[in-house]
């Protein structure tokens, strides 16, 4: 590093960049390349290190995702490594009862593997599961996926990305005919249009935010915006047309702009016919929502719609932004595909400044995806149910044919269910904390208390998940261990150890090999090292949409690349579909069409509000690492339930108040936040808080109903009733 004026930039929540000096002393570290382990957006980050310890990060001013920029999040990654409560050995506990006690590994991978033979010896193979997490890198993932499906004989391996992104992927693959976005983050400097639809993307993914507000703002007259939210949030600010929607009516809004894209000719016919099938179909169902129709389902003016649909259709290039909004609903892939429509309809797909783009909550849920870490899925994007797919993984895995299982094994919510009911009775959690995250949590207490054993991979004890566990194992976190990462855009990055883990604290992906070999599987789980099982993954993707057999290590320590990358001299793909070529057979999208459907749980005179779930911009996923960071506790100390002014007036509730919010599953109960930018009707709280900081437990209330497709739950809906409540109970 030379010794010019070096700065850490972070992005206020105004948009302003804080620049912070690095010292003389700060530039002396050891700098090593990573990537931040929070959300999607991926941002490159540059490790400071010295004497074992993680002291400075700074954002990778050469990582295409950030240039340089982090969030408040990512400026406090370092705080949260060398912590009081990181887990330093394994721990076991034989009953209940009792407190855990540390082990040896032997001890700990030995009575792992005694109780999973026994276990699977008595009920087969699909009585245990795995439950792991979009924060993986891709080689955990992979060597996971493996052991389950090649080895062990069960596809019962699910993510909480399951929870995430879910119905991205079944909205990708069902329109265009493979998973991803095709565009990438340099389109946005390209756009003259954002539509921001079912997501918070200021607070949840900050420096894309920022390259979205800065496009706009240096060419207010030419780039316009749209945002489409039940809370007005500081993502609104940018808005030119704003649609405060009722939660759940996605379809029947997005149906109504094409109806209007339809009917004032700004669709492109020329593109249609040559790239797209099923187009009449699309057209028929489009004429059944004329914008009044629209605006009474969606509770937005009509003529907003229609604004709306005509700054889509008229501009260059259009781009679409959503997150959790649309995925997590009952119609996720529904939504998905409706948003899809529109670009396929207009030709703002599979050029510069245009395109469909999901926003992924995680890190590596994109990676998790690629190597196979959803239960229908095998590495390479191969689907379980594809008997080509199980074969072409059973010769790479050296195995018999056959050996593969036929059927996809259980989702996140039916796994739960199983293991409430008895059928799953063995469960091995890695790096999430599903005590919190999952819906209907009443429902998942009493999965945990008829498991038969449940191992907890983690950084940290207690979570609300750890000490719920038989078996603890310390794992190596961010820094401590290298890695790849894929994030929004496709985009592949190396992330490199800085310091050594904890105690005897491992890589998932050794503790996973380590259990392996004493289940006699030493033979096909010999890696001795991250980088080795990259090189045996690659190998999965080779002549398949996501082929990175071009990718290297070494390549990787240079600068990120882009999938597909099928050649040492490729260079990274920006863009996906530039020549109107799709990934269905016949190599043209598809208009998937739906009409709207109410979501599973509606409101009653018993249960009048709908409840919405969602994260604020400081907080990550359960607090784990976050809720550490006294800085990062300051704007939210704690959950909170926002209610419409009319609402709280109606209720008697005034601001500071604690309210019980409770559904037909279970009540959370948290201070109330009067506000105007709540949709009436309706109210949010965030899902970070669990049992171990108080009541503000929202997913005690939500609801497990989830696409029939993507199987991903409904956290943004489910009906509930609010009251008073006597006093706020702090943990
Ligand atoms: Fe990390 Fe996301 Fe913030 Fe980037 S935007 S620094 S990836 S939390």
């Amino acid at each position: 590093m030379t010794k010019e004026r070096v700065v850490m930039q972070v992005v206020q929540e105004t948009g302003e960049i804080e620049e912070i000096p690095l010292t003389e002393e700060d530039l002396r570290l050891d700098w090593k390349k990573g990537t931040c382990c929070y959300c999607g957006v991926g941002c490159g980050v540059l490790i400071g290190n010295k004497d074992g310890r993680v002291l400075k990060v700074r954002g990778d001013p050469n990582h295409p995702a950030n240039y340089g920029l982090l969030c408040g999040k990512g400026a406090t990654l370092p705080q949260m490594v060398h912590t009081p409560d990181r887990l330093h050995y394994p721990q076991v506990r034989a009953d209940r009862q009792r407190p855990h006690e540390r082990v040896t590994w032997e001890t700990a991978i030995g009575y792992v593997a005694e109780r999973w033979k026994d276990i699977i010896r008595r009920h087969g193979p699909d009585s245990v599961a795995f439950y792991i997490s979009g924060q993986m890198y891709s080689e955990d993932y992979y060597v996971v996926n493996k052991l389950a499906k090649g080895f062990l004989g069960t596809n019962n391996v699910d993510s909480n990305s399951r929870l995430c992104m879910a119905s991205a992927v079944t909205g990708y693959v069902t329109s265009l005919g493979a998973d991803a976005p095709p565009g990438c983050y340099a389109d946005i400097e390209l756009s003259d249009c954002f539509f921001l639809i079912g997501t918070n993307t200021a607070a949840c993914h900050p420096v894309t935010f920022e390259r979205i507000r800065r496009r706009k703002l240096h060419a207010a007259k030419r780039v316009k915006a749209i945002v489409v939210d039940p809370r007005r949030t500081r993502t609104a600010d940018i808005a030119d047309i704003y649609l405060p929607i009722q939660p759940g009516t996605d379809v029947a809004l997005l149906n109504a702009m094409l109806h209007v894209l339809i009917a004032e000719n700004l669709i492109q016919p020329d593109f249609i016919k040559r790239h797209t099938t099923n187009w009449e179909e699309m057209r028929r169902v489009a004429q059944e929502y004329p914008p009044e129709r629209a605006a009474a389902i969606c509770g937005v003016d009509a003529e907003a719609i229609a604004a709306a649909a005509r700054l889509f259709g008229r501009a260059r290039a259009a781009m679409s932004f959503w997150s959790m909004g649309l995925n997590q609903s009952s119609h996720g892939t529904a939504k998905n595909n409706a948003v899809i429509n529109l670009h396929l309809a207009t030709g703002h797909i599979g050029r510069a400044g245009a395109g469909p783009f999901s926003l992924t909550g995680q890190p590596n849920a994109m990676g998790g995806r690629e190597t196979g870490g959803l239960s229908h899925l095998l590495p390479g994007h191969r689907l379980i149910a594809n008997e080509q797919d199980r074969r072409e993984m059973e010769t790479l895995w050296g195995v018999p044919s056959g050996r593969i299982a036929d059927q996809p094994g259980l989702h996140a919510v039916s796994l739960f269910d199983a293991l409430a009911e008895g059928r799953v009775k063995s469960v091995w959690i890695l790096c999430t904390n599903p005590v919190v995250s999952m819906p209907n949590l009443n429902r998942v207490l009493e999965a945990f208390s008829r498991a038969e054993l449940v191992i907890v991979n983690d950084i940290y004890h207690p979570t609300e998940t750890t000490q719920l566990a038989d078996v603890i194992l310390p794992a190596a976190q961010w820094a401590e261990r290298d890695g790849t990462v894929t994030n929004s855009e496709r985009c592949i990055s190396h992330s490199s150890k800085a310091v050594e883990p904890p105690g005897e604290a491992l890589p998932d992906w050794e503790i996973l090999c380590r259990f392996a070999r004493e289940m006699g599987l030493g033979e096909s789980f010999g890696f001795r090292s991250a980088e080795d099982i990259f090189e045996e993954y690659k190998r999965t993707t080779l002549g398949k949409d996501l082929d990175i057999t071009g990718v290297t290590y070494e390549r990787l320590q240079q600068g990120s690349l882009q999938w597909p990358c099928p050649t040492p001299a490729h260079r990274s793909t920006l863009r996906r579909y530039t020549d109107g070529v799709f990934s269905h057979p016949d190599g043209k999208a598809r208009f998937v069409v739906h009409g709207y459907k109410p979501p599973a749980e509606e409101t009653d005179a018993a249960y009048p509000f709908v409840l919405t779930t969602g994260r604020v911009r400081d907080q990550w996923h359960t607090l784990t690492r976050t809720g550490k960071i006294p800085v990062l506790m300051k704007k939210d100390p704690s959950g909170f339930v926002e209610v419409n002014t009319a609402d709280a007036a109606q209720l008697g509730l005034a601001s500071g108040d604690p309210v019980e919010v409770t559904s037909r599953r279970g009540s959370a109960t948290a201070p109330c936040r009067v506000t105007d930018a709540i949709k009436s009707g309706t109210c949010f709280m965030p899902f970070h808080w669990g049992s171990l900081w108080g009541d503000a437990v929202v997913n005690r209330a939500t609801i497990e109903s989830h696409d029939p497709l993507s199987k991903q739950p409904e956290l943004k809906y489910c009906a509930v009733q609010l009251k008073k409540a006597a006093e706020l109970s702090h943990a």
